[in-house]
């Protein structure tokens, strides 16, 4: 039967026939694990696009009576993770009625509303708009996929012809349509024209295959894939000039790096004209190819083919060209940068006044997604980084999709109001309106030192809660390692940063920028204590305190306010001091020095950067001993000894001596950070002291 297994160069075979018999004869089950397997391979299938379905034999639970049910991807889900939770079950029959009830293209908005009529599973996802797609032909087991070489066959120009060439008469093909009961009935007809075929290419759009069982399915569909990618890369072979040749050279890594850290902001000050944006950047082997070669300012303005690609990336990229030696920060490269995003902002607007219907939904951000600079790399930016992540990804399938084509033919693309009825689909816009309200730091950068552990990290976890990416800083890799792993994917990043270290500095702020876009929030957590007497302070200690306390919150600062002005977007700078800097004892002269001259430099930034929006403002903690780092060392031996006690009893002692009565944890402290970053958004210069009330450190 299938005689092709084992063979596959372009896709990996992952069935397991082991695992599959594990599941028996649960078809529904089946069709999940192939799910899984189809969706870890992005050759096979882009993020979140395409569907799977299966159908079976249930009992109707009204009638008693033997019904075929679907089981289908829900709207919105991504096959590579696709669980129960994740489908939807119809009764096929109602499915099929509904051809009695459809009037033609402008009633596809009504049908969807009916497929909830169909619904046989009371727990099913909302069916996805492919639904009929599936439900209309008879096959037991089906998968959608949306293949880059597939879509670069549906996209190259003689698309059909093409598919001839490759399957012969066991292929059908239809023209492009929006997914509806229209293309449904089109895949219907097909199917009853070309009796026998093992599948359907969408044109300008995808695949359709399927089997009588799962692995009959999952095999069909690899071959269909493997015959297309084996075509492809039998002309990209023959071709030698791949997207037209070289135009431009990349940048030696190091400075491409360099240049692309210091566009990162200025870029987001761009994006963000309207919403403020979180950026990705990448520059691998796919992007620079087709970013540097002679057919860029041929192919980019034709804009993405697939749908599921142009509604992550905007139907156009916008290309910038930069010298190598250029100044980036400079008053012209900044004018520069902002014509050319007006330039493209009055296109968008163009684009969406032409196309608009009666109905549409009002015009969304008029911004780029996709910025492509020859020779530096792509950049993408979106709400978080998760989202723009994805669309620079989507942007790889559509160069891989343009590689394809213009190697077999050459490329087309769709025209402006078929992108645009997609684009401004009211389903689409639904969809967009039943996403859960942002938290309040979403789409900000924080950039916390100290960050491997104790308040630092309890500080970077609350931020990251409140909806921030942040990107932890410290000395000790090994804690920064470990205190990455408990984040989620995109949310953070870490670097090892000496503060005392100015370029030390430097790269950690390149590190935010070149993985975030920029900086919103710096927080200076990374400190150390020592507690001496006078005479017992040498002057390394003094040296050390300062050089970590003051010098690194002035150097952060310097820095941070460089980034903060080329975004234009405002700030915050939190300085995280001592109730010591305001409460003179023995024993601390370094110390409380380095601590009141944190707090007084917050008051003199404070003065000086109200005018760029960037608030600065410190948090002084006490006697937090429960996850601090500090405390682990001498100094909790030292104050020990001090108040006469072990340093066991040290947190009640604390606990005993503030007005509260209470034991202080990092955690709280994180709460007075996020107070200020968060809630207090009208306040500067201002100090929160969170230390259970100390009647002495009394601000006022
Ligand atoms: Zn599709």
């Amino acid at each position: 039967m299938n005689n092709q297994e084992g063979k596959f160069k372009h896709v990996d075979n992952l069935w397991d026939d082991k695992k599959a018999a594990a599941l028996g004869d649960d078809q529904v089950e089946l069709f999940l694990y192939r799910s899984t397997l189809l969706g870890a391979d992005l050759r096979i299938t882009n993020y979140g696009g395409g569907n799977t379905s299966c159908k079976t034999m249930e009992k109707d639970p009204l009638t008693g009576d033997e019904v075929e049910v679907m089981w289908i991807k829900g709207s919105g889900g991504d096959i590579g993770t696709l669980t129960r939770a994740g489908i939807a079950g119809l009764y096929t029959g109602r499915l099929r009625n509904l051809k009695n009830s459809y009037k033609g293209l402008h009633d596809e908005d009504r049908m969807v509303g009916l497929f909830y009529h169909c619904i046989y599973d009371l727990d099913s996802k909302a069916p996805s708009i492919d639904t009929p797609l599936h439900g209309l032909l008879p096959f037991k087991h089906i998968d959608h996929l949306h293949p880059d070489a597939v879509i670069a066959i549906a996209a190259a120009e003689d698309s059909r012809e093409i598919t001839k060439k490759i399957w012969g008469d066991t292929m059908g093909w239809v023209p492009w349509q929006r997914p509806g009961f229209d293309l449904a009935l089109q895949l219907e007809n097909c199917l009853n024209e070309n009796p026998g075929i093992r599948g359907i290419v969408l044109g300008g759009h995808g695949l359709f295959t399927w089997g009588d069982t799962s692995r009959e399915c999952y095999f069909n569909s690899l071959e269909v894939i493997e015959m297309a990618s084996a075509y492809i890369s039998q002309k990209t072979g023959e071709s030698k000039n791949v997207f037209g040749g070289q135009k431009v050279k990349s940048l030696p890594e190091k400075e491409r790096l360099e240049m692309a850290s210091t566009l990162m902001p200025l870029l987001r000050r761009q994006c963000s004209s309207e919403n403020r944006m979180i950026g990705h950047f990448t520059d691998s082997e796919v992007v620079m190819e087709y970013i540097n070669s002679h057919d860029l300012e041929k192919l980019a303005p034709m804009g993405t083919s697939c749908p599921d690609h142009f509604l992550r990336t905007k139907i156009q990229p916008l290309i910038l060209t930069f010298e190598a030696n250029e100044d980036l920060t400079s008053d012209e490269a900044v004018v520069k940068l902002t014509s050319a995003f007006e330039h493209y902002r009055g296109k968008y607007k163009q684009y969406y006044e032409t196309c608009k219907r009666d109905n549409s939904p009002a015009m969304r951000d008029p911004n780029p997604v996709i910025i492509l600079i020859p020779g530096i790399g792509m950049f993408s930016f979106a709400k978080n980084k998760q989202t723009a992540r994805v669309a620079s990804e989507f942007y790889v399938n559509a160069i891989n999709v343009m590689r394809g084509a213009e190697a077999i033919t050459s490329y087309t693309s769709l025209p402006a109001q078929e992108a645009f009825d997609i684009e401004y689909w009211l389903l689409e816009e639904a969809k967009l309106q039943r996403m859960p309200r942002e938290k309040v730091l979403s789409r900000k950068v924080a950039l916390v030192t100290g960050g491997g552990g104790g308040i630092g990290k309890a500080i970077a976890d609350k931020l990251a809660a409140e909806g921030a990416h942040v990107v932890i800083a410290d000395i000790a890799e090994d804690r920064l390692k470990e205190a990455y792993n408990s984040y989620q994917k995109d949310v953070a990043a870490y670097v090892v940063c000496d503060v005392t270290n100015a370029s030390s500095v430097k790269e950690a702020f390149k590190k935010a920028c070149l993985e975030f876009g920029g900086v919103d929030i710096v927080v200076h957590s990374a400190g150390l204590a020592i507690s001496k007497s006078l005479e017992e302070t040498t002057g390394e200690d003094w040296d050390l305190l300062q050089n970590v306390l003051v010098k690194g919150q002035f150097e952060l600062a310097r820095q941070a306010v460089a980034i903060m002005r080329s975004q234009n977007l405002g700030g915050d700078f939190i300085s995280i001091a001592s109730k010591n800097g305001l409460v003179a004892g023995p024993n601390n002269v370094g110390y409380g020095t380095a601590k009141a001259a944190q707090q007084h430099m917050t008051r003199l930034l404070a003065a000086e950067l109200g005018k760029d929006k960037i608030r600065v403002n410190t948090v002084n903690p006490d006697g937090v001993i429960v996850g601090s780092n500090i405390w682990k060392g001498t100094w909790a031996e030292g104050r020990a000894r001090y108040y006469g006690i072990s340093v066991e009893e040290l947190p009640a002692y604390y606990a005993k001596r503030n007005l509260l009565n209470e034991i202080i944890y990092p955690e709280d402290i994180a709460n007075g950070v996020f107070s200020l970053v968060g809630i207090l958004n009208k306040s500067t210069g201002n100090t929160i002291n969170v230390d259970g009330g100390m009647a002495n450190a009394f601000v006022r």
